[in-house]
């Protein structure tokens, strides 16, 4: 089964994605947008969330609900450090000797690791084995309509220090002015999570781990992606720029095979995802939809999602 969410959120003064310091200034991530004005496009430049940050933030969830699940995580997962089994040297404290068939590398790994099972890996060795991630999520970008509002901007902060003659030291300052580039924006992003890939070798597409595990495995992937979105704990900086904000609407669906929600950044974006499913259905495939927005808050959608792959036996 394939379940694809596409999110909307409000983030006013957020520095979710910082990439570069220059000084004392700290600057947003910017990527350039396609937008129409007066019928022509244009291109502007606005604030982003990437896609490896957000991805970032759904593993550290899925390390914890895994953990709380009693399912294994490897050392190096656990404590945020997302290498994958990159080399001889991290996939040497997880099995040892190393097998040469690549086959055995990547049943060894999917076993002693949710999150190189869910998010996959690359082992680039020889042989080199790679692993496609079972979660997909794009950057967090404006909504087009509205996309001329977004801005980044800098805010100055400063930190004081009491100093005397005695000691102060050399050209150390009583204080350090510093700028961090704010975002507020109304951001949209896609996430896809493709269930049949959980505890499945992407080698010989048959299972490695038994049905139960498997089974474990994928609810504690859609644990960690409710607890993501319901706590909007994601992106860098939330212990001083936590954005004000949160999600405006949001939009679920569940179905046999990949479906990708419309997306978010468009205002259609609703209404042409359940045109599409319809199409779908007309060739007998069954989906789900869920939608939160004015009358369903976001954890009530997931949980509907949740509670009807739950139904379907996918865990
Ligand atoms: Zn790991």
């Amino acid at each position: 089964m394939f379940l694809s969410v596409g999110v909307r959120f409000e983030a006013n003064v957020e520095a979710l994605n910082m990439v570069e310091t220059a000084g004392n200034y700290g600057k947003h991530r910017r990527v350039p947008y396609l937008v129409e004005e007066d019928g022509k496009l244009k291109t502007v430049y606005v604030p982003a969330i990437s896609g490896e940050s957000l991805a970032h933030a759904y593993q550290e969830h899925l390390v914890r609900e895994a953990l709380s699940a009693g399912l294994p995580v490897c050392d190096d997962c656990q404590r945020g450090e997302f290498y994958k089994s990159m080399n001889k040297v991290h996939l040497g404290k997880k099995v040892n000797p190393i097998p040469d068939d690549p086959k055995a590398i990547e049943e060894a790994i999917v076993k002693a690791c949710v999150v190189e099972d869910v998010g996959g890996f690359l082992y680039a060795e020889k042989p080199p084995v790679r692993r496609s991630s079972a979660f997909q999520v794009s950057y967090a970008l404006p909504v087009k309509s509205v996309a001329l509002f977004a801005t980044s901007e800098p805010q100055l902060h400063a930190r004081h220090a009491q100093m005397d003659a005695s000691s102060k030291k050399g050209n150390a300052s009583e204080q350090m002015i510093y700028y961090v580039e704010t975002g507020t924006a109304l951001y949209g992003f896609t996430f896809n999570l493709d269930l049949d890939a959980v505890g499945v070798s992407a080698i010989t597409s048959k299972p490695v781990l038994d049905g139960d595990e498997i089974k474990k495995r994928r609810e504690v992937s859609l644990k960690a992606l409710f607890r993501m979105l319901s706590s909007s704990q994601f992106g860098a900086k939330l212990s001083r720029f936590f954005p004000v904000g949160g999600i405006t609407e949001l939009v679920v669906a569940v179905t046999d095979h990949p479906f990708v929600v419309t997306s978010p950044i468009y205002d259609d974006y609703i209404e042409k995802t359940k045109r599409r499913l319809e199409v779908l259905k007309s060739f007998g495939e069954e989906s789900f939809l869920v939608v939160a927005g004015e009358e369903k808050v976001p954890e009530e959608a997931l949980k509907e999602a949740i509670d009807y792959l739950n139904e379907k036996g996918a865990f």
